[in-house]
């Protein structure tokens, strides 16, 4: 079964990316599998419901994909405060094309609006299907789309240079009745910490590349994410995953006879090519490659023609002694009051991706 451009295909992992791929496959006439190891489509099932927050362009994004993007499950986000070494920095949102997204199993989460669309298409799908061992992806038929995520089997079944990320998950009411987003950037906070709420539903990561201390964690959860935004989670959960290595090559399309999407695929860039817009690109990516490997790769080269600089940046910004990352905030308030001399620079981080607008002039 299966092969390049064949009929039938394997996509396993039904996340943002594998759904997308099986959803623009199956509507290409293929007959697609999805194989999932929980028993529901959306991702982490400890952290539904949750809001993501992503810059792009809706329409644009959503005619690449071929998936109306919009209410219940997407929201422009109308409030975006930043806190920068203790500066708060309210962020104009408007000119950032930024959107909070429900996540998960319910009707009103983009995860779910995706698998049905999918059902619609006639995709057949395998809940309670973990692939767990080399044999097991040995086994799928050449061509498979492998969308698995932060999960380690795929990472390490395919040989994937990764590191660990590890966090807390937070959810719980917002005690905002608007889309929002508040993100943390200090010391304590190993790599950043943020939240993002929309549909009455609030969702915290603190995330890090390194072991969480508690005493850090609990400093973000009472002094900021209280204290600063009034936000509260009722539930917190500890939780650890792969990202792939960020090296200079990192976005890979394939790997042996496989092709790749999703964060697997090193779609993580925290500027570009990061989370949910990545996901989905890259899930579209993963279906046009089932057809024409060369015209992927194509566009996948260019979709992620930044990730080098935003890594040089991201190095950069890591190799900062601390001492001079606490002044931080005034350049962060520089940028704010002076927005307009920003808008080039930003824009150009994130024109390389199909579906994010050009900054308003
Ligand atoms: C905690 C957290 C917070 C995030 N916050 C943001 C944010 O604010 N903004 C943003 O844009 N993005 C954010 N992201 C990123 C965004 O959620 C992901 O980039 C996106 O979900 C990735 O899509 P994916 O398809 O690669 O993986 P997922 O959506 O995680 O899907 C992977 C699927 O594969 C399944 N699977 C895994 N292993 C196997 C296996 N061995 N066999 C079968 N099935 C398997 C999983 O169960 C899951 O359903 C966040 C991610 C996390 C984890």
């Amino acid at each position: 079964m299966g092969g390049y451009g064949s009929r039938e295909v394997v996509v396993v992992g039904a996340g943002l990316a594998g759904l997308t791929a099986a959803l623009n496959l199956a509507r290409d006439g293929k007959d697609v599998t999805v194989l999932e190891k929980f028993e529901k489509a959306g991702g982490i099932p400890l952290a539904h419901p949750a809001v993501d927050a992503t810059p792009f362009n809706p329409e644009l994004l959503g005619n690449f994909i071929g998936v109306e993007l919009g209410e219940p499950f997407l929201y422009p986000c109308e409030e975006w405060n930043m806190y920068c070494y203790d500066y708060k920095v309210p962020m104009q949102v408007k000119t950032l094309n930024l959107y909070c997204i429900e996540r998960g199993h319910r009707k009103t989460a983009l995860d779910h609006h995706l698998y049905e669309l999918c059902l619609d298409a006639g995709v057949k799908f395998e809940f309670n299907h973990p692939l767990v061992g080399q044999n097991d992806f040995a086994e799928l038929p050449v061509d498979s789309i492998i969308s698995t995520g932060l999960y380690f089997e795929a990472f390490e079944a395919l040989n994937i240079p990764y590191q660990k990320v590890f966090g807390y998950l937070g959810k719980g009411r917002s005690s905002k009745d608007y889309p929002c987003l508040g993100a943390w950037f200090h010391d304590y906070a190993l790599d950043y910490a943020y939240y993002a709420a929309c549909n009455g539903v609030v969702f915290c990561l603190y995330f890090a590349r390194e072991p969480v201390k508690d005493s850090e964690f609990e400093e973000y959860k009472e002094r900021q994410f209280l204290g600063q935004e009034g936000m509260e989670c009722q539930r917190w959960d500890y939780y650890e995953g792969l990202v792939p290595c960020a090296a200079y090559n990192t976005p890979r399309l394939f790997s042996g006879d496989k092709i790749l999407a999703g964060t697997v695929s090193g779609m993580i860039d925290p500027f570009a090519l990061f989370g949910v817009h990545g996901s989905l690109v890259s899930g579209k990516l993963a279906a046009i490659a089932h057809q024409d490997k060369a015209e992927a790769y194509k566009l996948f080269k260019e979709y992620s023609k930044w990730f080098n600089r935003n890594l040089l940046i991201r190095r950069v910004f890591n190799a900062t002694p601390i001492a001079i990352r606490g002044m931080m905030g005034g350049p962060a308030k520089f940028s704010q009051k002076h927005a307009k001399l920003f808008k080039k620079p930003m824009n150009d981080i994130f024109k390389a991706l199909p579906g994010y607008m050009v900054l308003p002039k």
